[in-house]
């Protein structure tokens, strides 16, 4: 067995065991192998070993691996900061955008995903405690921009997506909590909602105990970068 599919076993346990202690069904909580800085070949290590969805954060790279892995069924999720004259590039090949924070991303993204394909999975980044270093709308303005993109057409909002800066369990706990609820919020205005994505590497555990549906995991996977 890879060293990799030995880690998604590894991943996928500490998935479950998270899960059983929060009471939920593991299959509640899907996982996303964040394969940016690897090459296609360990992507292709991991799908042998049965995971199918993959992260990427630099535009570029993940549009040459997405073309050099296209024999193989997967779904591609953008999860880092897209720029204005990258939109149009990510419209055409990834399936998933986590990363919209401004609605003039989700507006190009919209009118620029070609028709033929399905529409394109979109989240909210939210940026809950105000790191600097990182994008994300603020916690009150979540609201107006989900709504607004939720009518984009060749969109489907699913959720929103947070990264808390790096701390204590306890922080980060508390950071997770807080997107749950914002999470919940939105949600109970209509929204039609299934994707709530928190969880990396060093914090899974407690972003599924805090009702995490998708977890990104790139160093548990594929080792130090
Ligand atoms: C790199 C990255 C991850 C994965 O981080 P690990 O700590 O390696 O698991 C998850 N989400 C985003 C947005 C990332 O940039």
């Amino acid at each position: 067995m890879s060293t990799i599919a030995q880690n998604l076993q590894g991943v996928e346990t500490r998935i479950a065991s998270a899960c059983q202690a929060a009471g939920r069904d593991p299959a509640s909580v899907r996982l996303l192998a964040v394969s940016k800085t690897f090459g296609a070949p360990e992507v292709r290590l991991a799908h042998a070993a049965g995971q199918r969805a993959f992260g990427e954060n630099y535009i570029q790279e993940g549009v040459d691996k997405i073309q050099a892995l296209q024999d193989l069924a997967l779904e591609w999720h953008c999860i880092g900061p897209v720029q204005s004259n990258k939109t149009r590039l990510v419209a055409a090949h990834f399936d998933w955008v986590h990363s919209i924070d401004r609605f003039k991303t989700a507006e190009r993204l919209s009118a620029q995903r070609p028709p033929s394909l399905p529409p394109l999975q979109v989240c909210i980044q939210v940026n809950l405690d105000g790191g600097e270093n990182k994008s994300g709308v603020a916690p009150d303005q979540a609201l107006a921009l989900a709504e607004a993109v939720a009518v984009l057409p060749h969109l489907q909002l699913r959720g929103i997506m947070t990264i808390p800066e790096p701390g204590d369990e306890e922080t980060t706990r508390a950071v997770h909590a807080q997107a749950h609820a914002l999470w919940l919020r939105l949600k109970s205005t209509g929204l039609q909602l299934d994707t709530l994505s928190m969880g990396m590497s060093s914090d899974l555990d407690v972003a599924v105990s805090e009702g995490s549906t998708m977890v990104r995991i790139g160093t548990a996977i594929f080792g130090q970068r």
